[in-house]
């Protein structure tokens, strides 16, 4: 289930507004009728439950803007190819021959602006690693982008970004609190109760062992699923 509310909420008013709080109302009661009806159904000792997020949400600022267009020695005509209106990041390509010029006029021309070659992009974003990610990768600091009031897709350390993660069910250990993780691992974990093999990603199911209860095998004999049990947890380190 995917529920949107909140994520459209966030972006036209702001993750601090009223409508967006009211959203946040909306979807817990959802929760609820749903852990309800599961109870009621008697599916509790074999259905598991995760509640998690892909991001955490940033209120945009309106003052000291970037804007591109004002940067000395930098041209819109020196590009092939420009990605700059879909929140904090951007993705360029320059014209054969003016990767330098576009990265060097960029580079320090704005304080809440970070630019990068795409070689030498931070790997905790897992980001740049792939064939469609452009030469030069730009982000922005937190609250720093100009269309919405409330944006994602900041550095993932950044604690607005981070989300929640929470799980019931039979897979998991009941009242743990784990450390942090990163959201790439989530995949893995659900793969694992699926019983799907998973595409190559960049997370582990390693990192979410420790919740798992231990006992009977999964199709792929790692995570175990005995008596009905519950698993809280709270991780810093959701992707933006
Ligand atoms: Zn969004």
């Amino acid at each position: 289930m995917r529920e949107d509310g909140d994520n459209s909420s966030g972006h036209k008013y702001g993750p601090e507004s009223t409508q967006r709080k009211n959203m946040i109302k909306q979807v817990d009661r959802t929760v609820g009728y749903l852990r309800q009806r599961i109870r009621e159904s008697g599916l509790e000792s074999n259905l598991n439950l995760i509640i998690t997020s892909d991001h955490g949400m940033e209120t945009v600022v309106k003052t000291d803007e970037i804007y591109l267009r004002n940067v000395t020695n930098f041209a819109f005509k020196d590009l092939d190819f420009e990605l700059l209106d879909y929140g904090p990041s951007g993705l360029l390509v320059p014209k054969e021959g003016k990767l330098e010029q576009v990265y060097s006029a960029l580079k320090n021309a704005h304080p809440k602006l970070h630019v990068y070659k795409k070689e030498e992009f931070p790997k905790r974003f897992h980001y740049a690693n792939h064939s469609r990610i452009t030469p030069l990768v730009l982000y922005s600091d937190p609250g720093y982008v100009q269309f919405n009031k409330g944006e994602h897709g900041f550095d993932n350390q950044a604690m607005n970004m981070k989300t929640i993660f929470r799980a019931v069910g039979p897979a998991f250990k009941k009242g743990l609190e784990v450390e942090p993780f990163e959201s790439v691992n989530v995949y893995a974990l659900l793969c694992e109760l699926l019983g799907i093999t998973p595409e190559p990603h960049d997370g582990s199911l390693e990192v979410t062992k420790p919740m798992a209860q231990q006992g009977l095998c999964t199709s792929h004999g790692t995570l175990s699923f005995p008596a009905p049990d519950q698993h809280w947890h709270r991780p810093g380190h959701g992707l933006g």
